[in-house]
């Protein structure tokens, strides 16, 4: 580490030790270390595809079938990755009590993992670890629904009341969970201290959370490889690697 970075970790432990109430903020820039790509960075996701919009997933059956071809290509890969040093470090802030909760963008599962309480984890993009009914939200695991697809590209259905099933994510163009947009917002307003960790901050809503705390009084840190469009209105940045600065304020391997 080099000296400026290890006078910046110093102050971010400073900043961890003289908050009362922090939130933690992640994007697909805390998983990378644990081998998921995100999707900005060089050889991310969208070098290779462009997202499908909620709208042709509904519309068409080709959209459908090409969704669940992609999903499934990756899904071993998420279902294989194992939380990093970031990951562990965030668990420890929510355990001893300094951070009270994760706001997360991922979809991949990777805090519960980690041993944070479901509760705890806030996912405004929802979880690709499982499917959900369009229409009556029951929940699918995804075993049943890749051996159908994979034997003949069968869609999955609702055997509840027949509604499109489709990954508990949030797809562009698709709703926001009110629930959690609502926990977010609330954690966002009574923190002390809203520390993001590796999202480009392009993603709206999601990104104007930590603009939010900002104009609330909180302090702001940003951890990321690159600079983003606010690092100018944070109190602290940070361009490096998740793991090892966030392991190293925090005293966590
Ligand atoms: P993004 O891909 O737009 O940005 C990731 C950011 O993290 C980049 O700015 C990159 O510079 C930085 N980064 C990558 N690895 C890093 C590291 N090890 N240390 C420090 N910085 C690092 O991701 P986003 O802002 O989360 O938005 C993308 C959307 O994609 C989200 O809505 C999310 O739902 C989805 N997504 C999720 C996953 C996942 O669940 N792991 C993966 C890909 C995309
Ligand atoms: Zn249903």
């Amino acid at each position: 580490m080099t000296d400026s970075l290890d006078n910046q970790v110093r102050e971010l432990r400073s900043m961890l030790d003289m908050s009362t109430n922090a939130v933690l903020f992640t994007g697909a820039g805390i998983s990378t270390e644990s081998g998921i790509p995100d999707f900005r960075s060089p050889g991310g996701i969208w070098t290779k595809y462009q997202p499908i919009p909620f709208d042709e997933f509904l519309a068409s059956e080709e959209a459908r079938l090409e969704y669940w071809r992609r999903s499934f290509a990756r899904h071993d890969n998420l279902v294989a990755a194992k939380p990093n040093r970031g990951h562990r470090a965030v668990a420890h802030l929510i355990r001893e009590g300094t951070a009270t909760a994760v706001i997360t963008q991922n979809i991949d599962g990777l805090h519960q993992v980690s041993g944070i309480p479901e509760g705890k984890v806030i996912e405004l993009h929802g979880n690709a670890t499982y499917a959900e009914c369009l229409d009556c939200l029951e929940s699918f695991e995804l075993g049943g629904i890749r051996d159908a697809f994979e034997r003949d590209e069968t869609l999955p259905v609702c055997d509840i009341c027949g509604g499109i099933v489709k990954l508990a994510t949030v797809s562009f163009g698709q709703a926001m969970p009110e629930n959690w947009m609502a926990q977010a917002e609330h954690h966002t307003l009574a923190c002390d201290l809203f520390v993001v960790l590796g999202s480009s901050l392009v993603v709206f809503p999601a990104a104007s959370f930590p603009v939010v705390a900002k104009r609330n009084g909180a302090r702001l840190v940003i951890v990321n490889r690159e600079p983003t469009d606010i690092d100018d209105m944070a109190d602290l940045v940070i361009h490096g690697e998740i793991g090892p600065t966030l392991g190293s304020a925090v005293g966590v391997n």
